[in-house]
């Protein structure tokens, strides 16, 4: 099998899956219990918690653990628009977001708050200057993600962040699909809450963070216990925070060992073989401010699906654009905000690369993608 849907989610690295086991079995105690069970518990929460810090370059008490993105994303919206509410109640925020944020943002609009959607180029990009344009004096928080999950754009969130510092409004950045690829100290990239999701990055699904600076106000989504200073009630998930830890940890060594630059010069070679080969093929996305795995195109003339579905017969593990968007024939609405119609955006492939994948994996999709895209052409105009 070629598994080319890493934007989707990644395999548990066995490192990461033994790290995690023993908190399976033996040492199962409650992170908040005092006997030596529970404290071996909360001393494998800490450690992860310093490992997650070392990874973005802040303080342990800055990271808080959540179940994924999904709610990472939630609770940075909601919690700093409840918290700030009476300093106006304005988000600004961008049509090409994963939906956690998108529809976070839509609750939050239904429940009074004013929201600004930016709508991007016909590459993904939102500009800095859009987002000044949108600050208003009641704008308490602007997300704007670090890379696109589904055409790979990378957004200018080092430029948005320090514009958001000059104007003293917080700043959020879902950089899910950018961690473990860019670099993410957040001394370098000036945001308040940074969202990350661990299997994305080789680790366990269902576990996530957010990075939120020392002082942000947040008010917590979940009610209950004082877990996670008081921001996020629930018992610690033990064996997902230690594979999230390790997987971090790999994530920083395999960047230091050049993973990144290795990824991206396979993409070069998949994008230039799929535009050379497939008559009509069109990348989506920015051709060089993009993430170094990702890879997605449009075949006008065929639907995303039977390709996917063929793609699938030949051992192939493609994407259509969302993971949560395949089995619905919605096409992305990441496309849509870029200009193209509903027509032009159905016939969409994402291909997006991982640490086990190889040159020869991508010289066998450049041989069955040009003559199936071709024999699916022909059943379209027969
Ligand atoms: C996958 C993804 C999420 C959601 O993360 P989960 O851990 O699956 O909830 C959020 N944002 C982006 C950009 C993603 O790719």
């Amino acid at each position: 099998m070629i598994y080319l849907d890493h934007a989707a989610s990644t395999p548990c690295a066995p490192e990461v899956l033994d790290a995690m086991l023993p908190y399976f079995g033996a040492s199962f105690g409650n992170a908040s219990s005092l006997y030596s069970l529970g404290r071996q518990s909360r001393k494998a929460v800490e450690v992860a918690r310093e490992l997650a810090a070392a990874f973005l370059g802040c303080r342990p008490q800055e990271i808080l653990f959540t179940s994924g993105g999904s709610e990472s994303d939630n609770l940075a919206l909601r919690g700093v628009l409840w918290a700030l509410r009476d300093r106006g109640g304005h988000l600004i925020t961008t049509a090409v977001e994963h939906h956690a944020v998108l529809h976070a943002a839509r609750a939050l609009a239904n429940q009074g708050f004013e929201v600004s959607l930016l709508q991007p180029d016909r590459l993904g990009r939102i500009t800095a200057a859009q987002v000044e344009e949108a600050i208003t004096p009641r704008t308490t928080l602007i997300s704007v993600m670090h890379g696109n999950n589904e055409v790979g754009t990378l957004q200018p969130v080092e430029e948005i962040g320090r514009l958001a510092q000059e104007r003293g409004i917080l700043f959020h950045t879902d950089a899910v699909q950018t961690a473990g690829h860019l670099p993410l100290a957040v001394r370098d990239l000036p945001c308040d809450l940074l969202s990350l999701s661990a299997h994305k990055l080789y680790g366990p699904q269902g576990i996530g963070l957010l990075y939120r600076r020392g002082g942000v106000p947040l008010v917590s989504q979940i009610a209950g216990g004082d877990q996670e200073f008081n921001l996020r009630a629930g018992t610690e998930n033990v064996p997902g925070i230690v594979g999230l830890g390790k997987a971090l940890e790999l994530a920083f060594a395999a960047m230091q060992q050049g993973e990144p630059e290795r990824l991206r010069g396979l993409r070069h070679r998949l994008i230039a073989g799929v535009l050379a080969s497939v008559p009509g093929a069109e990348l989506t996305g920015h051709p060089t401010l993009r993430l170094p795995n990702h890879a997605s195109f449009r075949f006008p003339g065929i639907e995303g699906e039977p390709l996917l579905l063929n793609l699938d017969m030949r051992g192939i593990c493609g994407s259509s654009g969302a993971a949560c968007a395949t089995g619905e024939i919605e096409p992305s609405h990441v496309l849509l905000a870029m200009g193209y119609t509903r027509a032009e955006a159905h016939g969409a492939l994402r291909l997006t690369l991982g640490r086990h994948s190889t040159a020869a994996e991508v010289e066998r999709v450049l041989a069955v993608l040009p003559p199936l895209v071709k024999s699916l052409r022909n059943l379209a105009t027969a």
